[in-house]
């Protein structure tokens, strides 16, 4: 097993991984930029270096500072976390040759899933069923317009390289289509550096279901679904496991056939570490593939509490040559008895359209309590910088049953204070009142009907 990691990430998750890296008596490095000098993943580590001004461009970004940093520490291996450069297989080549494992996937892995066309092409050779769309990539507006009388209207303009909900247009006549077609190869390159653009069929009111893979590279596992279909402008808010639309009587086999299509795919690219296959999934159960993360996801924490595997220590494990100490059996066993769920609070004002609000918290105080469970960097007197991404809390909580789950999640929002800066558990907590949410009856159009409904209400709190 290593002694020393570099955890090359701020946050939530860099916190996370020296958690499970103190627990491995293993010993650590973090990084930050000027911005992070006050956060806590800077105090809980052994040692911290600073490795550059705030923006990420010119810090957590910046490979070579972060390989200095690894090698004036002499660690023997680097966790990317999620974000910045987890999905960078220059990174993980930089590493390697470094003599420094890269705690993920081989940059292989990486590249045969970042081309998102590449991806497509590849799982379809593996038979799993991906959405209809454009066998490459679309070049032109007649391009673009031949497709999408092909796949029919309405349609989803992506960008190749695409992420985080970013460079996604949705089209449903030609007029929008030329419009979708420049917007995403804008913003693609703006946010990617890659202008490459495709197109597929948008499938109405679909569920996002993803599957939680785990490989030591003798085998691949999965450890069940997540619903994640509780979003806002494609980026997740609210996720689930298990997905209520499993326990559907006419959806008895999804489950199965999504796990067994998600292991294939990563098996057809001989796919190491953690990782998971997202899908979209109408109402008749027919599931498509749309993308795979091949890093540790922010909703890792569901899949761990359903089914008992910490998979920051089994990414750790893996990366050292370990071999899973469990089989398919003992997580299928497991899946069904624990209900969990998430909410990710961001820094950001719900009634005011979601707008960031960094800042100081004036006061802080987490919930508590029997299956609740907070991962957070934040804490009273921190301040929140307005460089990086709007979250600042996770917040999970799990029963034995879908409705203790939810009853636990919404009595520990309450005790949730934070004082100084907006955040979204106001939002959360009306969701979780929700009938149709109750009932588990929700699509990933949810969130759009559901503020248009209370648009009243959202503007008076
Ligand atoms: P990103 O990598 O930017 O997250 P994804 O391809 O994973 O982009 O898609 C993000 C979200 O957009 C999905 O969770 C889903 O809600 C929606 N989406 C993606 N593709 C489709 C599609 N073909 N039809 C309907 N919704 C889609």
């Amino acid at each position: 097993m290593f002694e020393k990691i570099l955890i090359a990430n701020r946050s939530e998750i860099a916190l996370r991984v020296i958690r499970a890296c103190k627990e491995m008596g293993i010993r650590t490095v973090a990084v930050y930029s000027q911005a992070d000098a006050d956060s806590l993943h800077v105090q809980l580590a052994d040692e911290a270096v600073c490795i550059g001004p705030p923006r990420s461009g010119e810090s957590y970004l910046k490979i070579d500072r972060i390989i200095s940093a690894a090698e004036l520490g002499d660690v023997e291996a680097i966790h990317p976390g999620y974000g910045f450069l987890s999905e960078n297989a220059h990174f993980a080549e930089v590493c390697e040759s470094c003599n420094i494992k890269f705690i993920g996937p081989t940059a292989a892995n990486i590249r045969a899933m970042g081309d998102k066309i590449a991806a497509r092409n590849t799982v379809k050779k593996a038979k799993v069923p991906v959405v209809p769309g454009s066998d490459g990539p679309v070049t032109s507006e007649d391009d673009a317009k031949k497709w999408a009388r092909e796949i029919g209207y309405p349609v989803i303009m992506k960008a190749q390289s695409g992420g985080g909900g970013r460079g996604l247009r949705v089209a449903h006549n030609e007029g929008t289509l030329i419009k979708a077609f420049h917007a995403a190869q804008t913003e693609g390159q703006a946010a990617f550096g890659d202008a490459g653009v495709y197109l597929e069929k948008y499938v109405e009111n679909p569920h996002h279901i993803e599957i939680q893979i785990l490989s030591d590279g003798r085998k691949v596992l999965h450890l069940g679904e997540r619903d994640c279909s509780i979003q806002r402008r494609h980026q997740k808010l609210i996720e689930e496991s298990p997905s209520p639309l499993m326990q559907m009587k006419e959806h008895k086999n999804l489950r199965r056939d999504i796990c067994k299509a998600a292991v294939r795919a990563a098996e057809t690219i001989k796919y190491v570490n953690a990782g998971t296959i997202e899908f979209i999934v109408d109402d008749r159960g027919n599931f498509y593939f749309i993308e795979m993360n091949t890093r540790v996801q922010v909703e890792h924490p569901v899949t761990e509490e359903i089914t008992k595997v910490d998979i920051v220590k089994e990414q750790i494990r893996i990366a050292a040559g370990e071999e899973l100490p469990f089989k398919q059996g003992d997580i299928d066993d497991r899946i069904g008895k624990t209900y969990a769920i998430e909410c990710r609070i961001n820094a950001e004002d719900p009634f005011n359209n979601f707008a960031p609000s960094p800042g100081k918290i004036d006061l802080y105080y987490a919930p508590g309590g029997y299956g609740v469970r907070v991962d957070s960097h934040c804490y009273g007197g921190y301040t929140i910088p307005p460089y990086y991404d709007s979250l600042i809390a996770k917040v999970i909580a799990i029963g034995p049953d879908r409705k203790t789950a939810l009853d636990r999640m919404s009595r520990a929002l309450d005790e949730f204070i934070i004082r100084g800066i907006k955040t979204t558990i106001p939002f959360q907590k009306m969701v979780l009142k929700d009938l149709n949410f109750r009932r588990g009856r929700y699509s990933t159009n949810f969130v759009e009907t559901f503020m248009a409904a209370s648009r009243g209400t959202m503007q008076g709190v």
